[in-house]
């Protein structure tokens, strides 16, 4: 059994590598049968896994310690070269879509291949190499600026995750006080978010038109392989949200004004209780424990699965400084292992980061025996399923964590769920605007976060906080600057992780061996197929959201509010 810290890192040699695998690439039409062509994807895919691999290890051991300066020259290197395996990954989609033998590879490999081959043939030439490498180091960039935040708040210093604590304090003064801090900080760098981002744009913009499109949406779409929908289903889905989901929130503002004893909610009143919102109990140790002991009640596929994480060492949780911030899993093909990094912060966030997190890398360790790197994880949307699911597969064991608040963490973690979608289909909507008028300026950027804000977010209201009423809110989410268009991806898997809360409460036998059936799945299909594969209905048709919603609605109906506060919940 090989733990996290015994596995090999270096940094490969790119000539080498390319010879290898140029070399394959070269000759791979060459190869007189089928059989033969397997052969080389094989040995491809072998390559190609462990470069994959180090490059997960250097991204890891940086985001694990962003001070340093070994782990960010490491990431950098992998960075750098990117463009060069964009190059070579291009290369092999343009043989593999040439080949004479394509029925019989189709018959070993699916037909999603070809297909995600022709998508990504799209999204690349070598002559914007350059042009991504000036991407990649303005992501960077913002990385570097966000998690240099040192803000001083009574006393003591702390970093955007640290301070993030205290957003959701009991008392209304210290959680005011905490965000203005945290836009304080915004406002001082506000000159260099601008730029930042601006940049990103033009550049993004560039790479579309050099590459035959008329802005940067439908590339961004190719990009994140989107092969089986467009932007005006989005945009249909997005329109659902405001029809159906908006005037739920409105019941969700007044059930929380009367759980606060509040007239008016400001946006700093984030919490949904008077003393606050619940806490997981123990330790960082105690919590992995329990957590241990739900995954194998769970099932034996989870129990098996989380004893191998904790055994082999392959979660980082604690809030470090230096560490980069939020959470999220990684993997390492040649070991066939993932990897969980999170920054608890003993807020209930601890724990659904974990369970969603734990989704993931379930996932993708239920795919490890896909034969292709590109069935490993599936589009993003389809990622997040698992893990939004198994936030809500894991509700019968949130005793372990949250004791008498149980019943105080199944609202919240409801009613964040729901409230979610506006502002994912705000910021999705944003981001369409942005890169249409991609000659826009900062300033009018801000002003078109406002005006959408006011369709999907009607209740905002930042009080005296100056930086957020000015439209600068977004420029503390990280996906904006970094990940253009994968936002949405978070709504969609929402629609279809609240479906499987309902066949999880109908019946949970069945619910997890579709569960389990989607993740082995991997990334074999595209998004709406993997949704037959786990009987789930698409977010896109129209009704569907109004179906999954009213069930939620009607859960939230029958919650007796006043059972909530602390006093009642002490059993
Ligand atoms: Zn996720």
């Amino acid at each position: 059994m090989l733990k996290y810290s015994e596995y090999k890192y270096k940094r490969i040699d790119l000539d080498d590598f390319k010879n290898k695998a140029i070399h394959l690439i070269k000759n791979f039409n060459s190869l007189s049968s089928a059989e033969q062509q397997i052969k080389y994807i094989k040995k491809l895919e072998q390559i190609m896994g462990e470069w994959s691999t180090y490059a997960s290890i250097a991204s890891l051991e940086y985001s694990r310690d962003t001070f340093s300066k070994k782990n960010k020259e490491e990431n950098e290197f992998y960075d750098n070269i990117q463009p060069e395996m964009q190059e070579i990954s291009s290369q092999y989609a343009d043989a593999l879509l040439k080949s004479p033998f394509r029925y019989d590879l189709e018959e070993e490999f699916g037909v999603h291949i070809f297909n995600l081959k022709e998508i990504e043939g799209k999204t690349f030439k070598p002559r914007i190499k350059n042009l991504l490498r000036k991407e990649s180091d303005l992501c960077n960039k913002y990385t570097e600026l966000i998690s240099s935040a040192q803000i001083d708040f009574r006393g003591n210093k702390y970093n955007l995750t640290g301070l993030g604590s205290f957003h959701s304090d009991a008392d209304r003064t210290t959680r005011k006080e905490s965000y203005q801090a945290r836009f304080d900080f915004f406002e001082e760098n506000s000159d260099k978010l601008d730029s930042i981002y601006d940049e990103l744009v033009k550049v993004r913009t560039k790479i579309a038109h050099d590459l035959g499109y008329k802005n940067y949406i439908e590339l961004g779409y190719n990009k994140l392989s989107r092969t089986d929908y467009d932007d005006r289903d989005v945009a249909l889905f997005r329109q659902q949200i405001v029809d159906h989901v908006v005037p739920i929130t409105t019941k969700l503002n007044n059930q929380r004004k009367k759980i606060l004893g509040l007239d008016h909610l400001y946006f700093y009143d984030s919490i949904n209780f008077k003393e606050g919102d619940p806490k997981p109990k123990g330790s960082i140790n105690h919590l992995i424990s329990e957590a241990q002991i739900m995954y194998r009640e769970l099932s034996n596929e989870t129990g098996d699965f989380f004893d191998m994480m904790v055994n082999e060492e392959l979660m980082d949780l604690e809030n470090r400084k230096g560490k980069a911030g939020g959470g999220f899993c990684t993997a390492f093909p040649t070991y066939e292992r993932p990897y969980i990094f999170a920054n608890f912060n003993g807020t209930d966030h601890d724990v659904t980061v974990l369970t969603h997190e734990a989704g993931h890398a379930f996932q993708v360790y239920s795919s490890r025996h896909q034969p292709l790197q590109d069935y490993y994880w599936p589009t993003l949307e389809a990622c997040e399923i698992h893990s939004m699911s198994m936030e809500f597969l894991t509700w019968p064991w949130m005793d372990k964590f949250f004791k008498g608040e149980t019943e105080r963490f199944k609202y919240l973690h409801m009613a964040k769920s729901l409230s979610f979608l506006p502002y994912g289909a705000c910021v999705d909507h944003f981001q369409h605007w942005v890169y249409e008028n991609y000659n826009a300026t900062p300033q009018e950027r801000k002003e078109q976060w406002l005006r959408l804000e006011k369709i999907y977010l009607p209740h905002r209201d930042y009080g005296d906080i100056n930086y957020p009423k000015t439209g600068g809110i977004w420029q503390g989410q990280l996906h904006i600057y970094q990940m253009p268009f994968y936002y949405i991806d978070y709504t969609l898997a929402q629609t279809c992780a609240f479906q499987f809360w309902d066949k999880f409460n109908k019946d949970r036998e069945h619910a997890w061996k579709e569960y389990f059936n989607l993740c082995k799945a991997g990334g074999s299909m595209p998004f709406t197929k993997l949704l037959n594969v786990a009987n789930l209905r698409s977010p896109f048709k129209s009704g569907t959201l109004q179906e999954v919603v009213s069930e939620i609605s009607m859960w939230l109906d029958n919650i007796n509010v006043e059972n909530l506060t602390l006093e009642n919940n002490k059993k």
